[in-house]
């Protein structure tokens, strides 16, 4: 990002960074929508370069005058996250509630700072419903089997690529090409008629659940209309994520475009294999600030250009903090060490947000006491309770979401 201040004469300079090479004017805020966690596993590097970078950009228009008005949501309805909620036994929502918990905790432990909105999908579920109301309504959603699809062909062509490539692209991030109720296999679900296996909320199409860029689509609508100035993500939700949102937003609303810039962070590799659970070769956060301090970490991210895919190795870090050291030698400051040491060793460790230990759960029934009870932790967000003992392995959550 390069920032443009208009030259000379007395007065506040002008924000107009220049975001992917558009220049973005800016007032006195900035609307960022950054697509969040599908709460179903640990935070890792690849995650965190997201965040850390929107962060980054957050703290850049702030000097600018510019006032980052972050909403960053949370996937709790996915299929993936009930898969894994089902095989650690547990509700999809308690599941994605302490999945949430470890990540925000590792976000604020990189210095990450909290964001304005912070919408969890489940409790979008009648945004969904008027969003595909709307989409049909406007001709570019159709219903068949109590499931509704949103046209995608024109997706496919506004993101140039060819029908090929769109249709492996579909197939890799869950697009159900061979759902025979689709007039075509690139149309993506706004509603998902109910399936075994996955929560259902009524709709006038019987039971079903949103579909995932549905959910996006009206959790970034709900907190700021019809448009943002910015929207960031990962450089692999490019398609079909951010095109079916984006086409669905201007389907519903009919401004265009939804978005004035797009942010797509580079994708971070470990010897050029993309970071994934299934490859094994997740580099957690956790880990690393266990061994260096934050800085250093976020020096490694952000020692580039956001859109450049890179590859992680432990040298590069080792690198970024011994470049940390000279940065704060030549300031003049005492170096920093990694922070979290304690995170290991104490029973629990209390988290850097509202701490509000409950004697109670909303229910009116008594909290649960455990053996560490000293130091039961509580969190609240959104109407969920939670208290995690890490050591100990103690998770429980309570709440009206419960
Ligand atoms: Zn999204």
């Amino acid at each position: 990002m390069t920032d443009d201040h208009a030259a000379g004469g007395p007065g506040p300079a002008l924000a107009a960074p220049v975001l992917a090479g558009r220049r973005v004017l800016l007032l006195d805020r900035a609307r960022i929508y950054v697509c969040g966690i599908t709460p179903y596993d640990v935070t890792h590097l690849g995650h965190a370069a997201t965040f850390v970078w929107v962060d980054a950009l957050g703290r850049v228009l702030r000097l600018l005058g510019v006032e980052p008005e972050v909403c960053r949501n949370v996937t709790d309805v996915d299929d993936v996250l009930d898969e894994a909620a089902s095989r650690a036994r547990a509700r999809y929502d308690s599941f994605a509630a302490i999945q949430q918990y470890h990540f925000e905790h590792d976000l604020a432990a990189l210095n990450v700072r909290p964001v304005r909105h912070e919408p969890r999908a489940h409790r979008y579920v009648t945004h969904v419903i008027r969003l595909a109301r709307g989409l049909m309504t406007a001709g570019t959603a159709y219903e068949r089997n109590g499931s509704i699809y949103f046209r995608g062909q024109a997706a496919a062509i506004h993101a140039g690529l060819g029908r090929a490539e769109a249709l492996r692209l579909s197939a890799e991030y869950g697009g159900r090409l061979d759902d025979a109720s689709k007039d075509d296999p690139l149309d993506a679900a706004v509603w998902q008629a109910a399936e075994a296996g996955h929560p259902a909320w009524e709709s006038p199409w019987g039971l079903g659940r949103p579909g995932w860029h549905a959910e996006c689509v009206a959790m970034a609508m709900s907190a700021f209309g019809v448009g943002v100035d910015v929207h960031a993500g990962g450089n692999d939700l490019r398609f079909p994520h951010h095109a079916y949102h984006s086409a669905m937003a201007e389907a519903f609303t009919g401004v265009r475009p939804y978005a004035r810039a797009w942010v797509h962070v580079g994708t971070v590799t470990v010897d050029g294999v993309k970071m994934a659970k299934s490859a094994g070769n997740l580099v957690l956060v956790s880990d690393l600030l266990n061994r260096y301090p934050a800085a250093a970490v976020r020096l490694v991210i952000l020692d580039r250009r956001w859109a450049e895919d890179w590859d992680y190795t432990d040298a590069s870090l080792e690198a970024a903090a011994a470049r940390l050291a000279d940065l704060y030698e030549a300031a003049g400051r005492p170096p920093r060490r990694a922070r979290r040491p304690r995170a290991r060793s104490a029973a629990c460790w209390p988290p850097t947000w509202t701490y509000r230990p409950p004697s109670r759960w909303p229910s009116g029934k008594a909290a649960p006491r455990h053996a560490c009870s000293s130091r039961l932790s509580a969190w609240t967000n959104y109407r969920t309770w939670i208290c995690v003992c890490r050591q100990r392995g103690h998770q429980r959550v309570g709440g009206p979401d419960a």
